[in-house]
């Protein structure tokens, strides 16, 4: 998705896009990396107007991904959505600064240079903030047992995995220690 500089200082400019997530490196890599498979393509609104010395971006982002529960395995999917407002300040000569956070943490602010500003890194960005560095199915999930792999969630195994076990690791540990 670009924003046309000359376009949006003459009027507000509407955008609507529909990719695949491969078309975004930075999901293409969550992808590659197991971390999540998308099962909707990503789904863009965004308007931008000039505002004195900038372009003031706000927009939807929207997915849906499928996650492997970290606790207990199971696949679950999980929609994502997103809205964001994004500030592209063009970059002085030979000052073209990282990408700066602002004390409030909806608002992004980011600078450009040339005639056109590609908004795809910070599409990727907002649908990555969104998915789950440790998904789970539920919050109460109770994950598989660290004994025999039971899923918990489904029945207790019966297994010993009480307290008593890791406090005598523990000790063990701190005699090595000595
Ligand atoms: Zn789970
Ligand atoms: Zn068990």
């Amino acid at each position: 998705m670009k924003i046309r500089i000359d376009e949006v200082k003459r009027k507000q400019v509407d955008l609507s896009e529909e990719e695949p997530a491969s078309h975004y490196e930075n999901l293409a890599k969550m992808e590659q990396a197991g971390e999540c498979s998308f099962i909707e393509p990503v789904r863009t609104q965004l308007s931008a107007v000039w505002e004195y010395d900038h372009v003031r971006a706000t927009g939807t982002v929207e997915t849906a991904v499928r996650l492997s529960c970290s606790r207990c395995l199971t696949e679950y999917e999980l929609p994502v959505s997103s809205s964001f407002t994004i500030f592209y300040t063009e970059a002085s000569d030979g000052q073209f600064d990282e990408e700066v956070e602002l004390s409030d943490e909806d608002l992004i602010s980011v600078s450009f240079q040339g005639d056109e500003i590609v908004v795809d890194d910070e599409i990727a960005e907002q649908v990555m903030m969104e998915v789950p560095f440790k998904p789970l199915c539920r919050e109460e999930c109770q994950g598989l047992c660290s004994e025999c792999g039971a899923d918990l969630n489904l029945k207790e195994c019966g297994c010993d995995r009480g307290g008593i076990n890791l406090k005598m690791s523990a000790l063990k540990k701190i005699s090595i220690d000595k």
